[in-house]
């Protein structure tokens, strides 16, 4: 007997028919003799709703207290969704039972909209798991230490499951989801995307954390830190059928390096339309001064991502960077309000509509020419990189929105992911 902790994501939950299908899914592991831990997303288009809705009532302020009420409403979506599913596992004769986040509880920190799980106390769920009942917990959700219900971020449902499994040293944890694993990139932006069997644990970070979606960027940073065995399959397979065959479908995520993987020098393209770029120009070049306007960016809580910082001019720069592009009209204002005037620089100009295409693959620490052949194939698409950067495993570069979904063909193209080879 196994303690398994499964997620389904939105589309997996859409539906009153959809929730049906999950429950009989997880019934067949229940009677197999796994203890069962079931952590559901809102259903989807529901976090979607519930934002909109807000912003109608309130769309311009973003203060703390405003985004605590925001987690206050965008909570409520996997609330429902975890008491229809226990619903829906008592109709299949299973005793299942369904907590919020508070009432597991699931502490975070107080950052709303983005908080951090700190800790999660299994006591409650052990209890119940020994009483022979399936547990259901919301995702996406926990309580600060003034009793307040935070969310995790959107896609926080991930990381929600994987700290469940970690917590309770689960055996594994099952991303159920509506493709089949992890592919080598997007399937829905490149058709000929292939699904790799396994993918190894930086190669995912690196996927995750440069935008691809499958899995929240959390949710694999916690798999590494407690190890605990995580793979993305489909919810949408038929629920029947066998647990051996389930249990060995989609993407694993691996902690190993392995032959196969040395093989593929580029594993994956990632991608992120959710950027904004800004260029600070004739910049003062003295001590300090990048200091002064990232500095400030920072206090703003705007993570900024990729930064250039040109050669000096008769003792003036330029110096750019990226931020979400959510929080473009937030840095321009700042921009102009303080950080013109403190440094002395002659202009900002913003751009929110750039996009970054990365290549990733642990193949590529032992081999060389990757990025400039990265660069090549971009440039016979006349595609102009803006800015580019590197780490071991992966090379990216801020380009034009408008030619996002070109570049990512022709990468996929140009490293040959479609050739069975690759697929893990
Ligand atoms: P869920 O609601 O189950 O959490 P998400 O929409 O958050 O699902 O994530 C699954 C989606 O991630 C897929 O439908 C796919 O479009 C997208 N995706 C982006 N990159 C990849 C990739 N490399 N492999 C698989 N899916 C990807
Ligand atoms: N429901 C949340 C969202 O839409 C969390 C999740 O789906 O993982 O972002
Ligand atoms: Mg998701």
């Amino acid at each position: 007997m196994a303690l398994i902790v499964h997620k389904y994501g939105g589309t997996s939950m859409g539906s009153p028919e959809r929730i049906k299908s999950v429950a009989k899914r997880v019934a067949k592991w229940a009677r197999a003799g796994h203890q069962m831990v079931v952590v559901p997303s809102a259903m989807s288009g529901e976090t979607n709703r519930l934002l909109a809705l807000a912003k109608e009532v309130q769309p311009a302020q973003m203060d703390a207290a405003a985004m605590r009420e925001l987690d206050m409403i965008a909570s409520t979506g996997e609330q429902v969704s975890v008491g229809l599913l226990a619903l829906a596992l008592q109709s299949e004769g299973l005793q299942a039972v369904s907590y919020a986040g508070w009432q597991v509880p699931i502490r975070t920190d107080s950052s709303y909209m983005k908080a951090r799980i700190e800790q999660i106390d299994d006591v409650r769920v052990r209890g119940d798991l020994a009483a022979g009942k399936v547990v259901i917990i919301t995702g996406f959700q926990g309580i600060d230490g003034s009793g307040s219900i935070t969310t995790l971020g959107r896609g926080g449902s991930d990381t929600s499951a994987v700290a469940v499994a970690a917590a309770m040293k689960a055996d594994e944890c099952l991303i159920y989801t509506d493709v089949d694993g992890v592919y080598t990139t997007d399937p829905r932006v490149v058709p000929e995307a292939r699904r790799l069997h396994t993918v190894s644990f930086e190669e995912m970070l690196e996927m995750a954390s440069l935008g691809s979606k499958v899995l929240q960027i959390r949710s694999v940073e916690f798999a590494g830190k407690y190890r605990v065995p995580l793979r993305v399959l489909s919810s949408f397979t038929p629920w029947d059928i066998a647990i051996d065959e389930e249990a060995s479908s989609g993407t694993l995520i691996t902690f190993e390096e392995d032959e196969k993987m040395e093989k593929a020098v580029v594993s994956g393209i990632a991608f992120s339309r959710d950027e904004a770029k800004f260029t600070v120009v004739g910049v003062p070049d003295r001590p300090g001064v990048a200091y002064q306007i990232l500095g400030a960016v920072a206090d703003a809580n705007i993570d900024v991502d990729v930064i250039v910082q040109n050669v000096s001019h008769d003792g003036r720069t330029d110096l750019s960077f990226t931020v979400p592009r959510g929080d473009y009209q937030r840095t321009m204002d700042l921009m102009q309000s303080k950080v013109l005037p403190a440094t002395g620089a002659a202009q900002v100009m913003g751009d929110p509509k750039i996009c970054k295409v990365s290549i990733v693959g642990i193949g590529m620490k032992s081999h060389v020419g990757v990025a400039s052949k990265m660069f090549r194939t971009l440039s016979e698409e006349g595609i102009n990189i803006q800015m580019i950067t590197t780490s071991e495993i992966k090379t990216s570069v801020v380009i034009d929105e408008k030619y996002m979904e070109l570049a990512v063909r022709s990468l996929h193209r140009a490293f040959d992911l479609e050739s069975p080879a690759v697929a893990g």
